[in-house]
């Protein structure tokens, strides 16, 4: 089970090969080469990086799936 690592919610989709997206805060996150990218769209629709460092939730190593 995939949480979001932004708010901790489950309601997190699929888009690409470990690439989520969480349906509750909007960010999409990605794992590449075991690290953690997480991005928040904003108004104009750009993807914004967001900092590990403003994340509520610690990053968990990267699922088995
Ligand atoms: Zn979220």
């Amino acid at each position: 089970m995939v949480t979001c690592p932004r708010c901790g919610s489950r309601e997190v989709g699929k888009v690409g090969p470990r690439h989520y997206y969480c349906w509750d805060c909007c960010a999409e996150f990605n794992w590449r080469g075991g690290k953690l990218d997480v991005f928040l769209l904003d108004a104009e629709g750009e993807k914004r990086p967001l900092k590990l460092s403003a994340l509520r939730i610690r990053p968990r190593p990267q699922p088995a799936l």
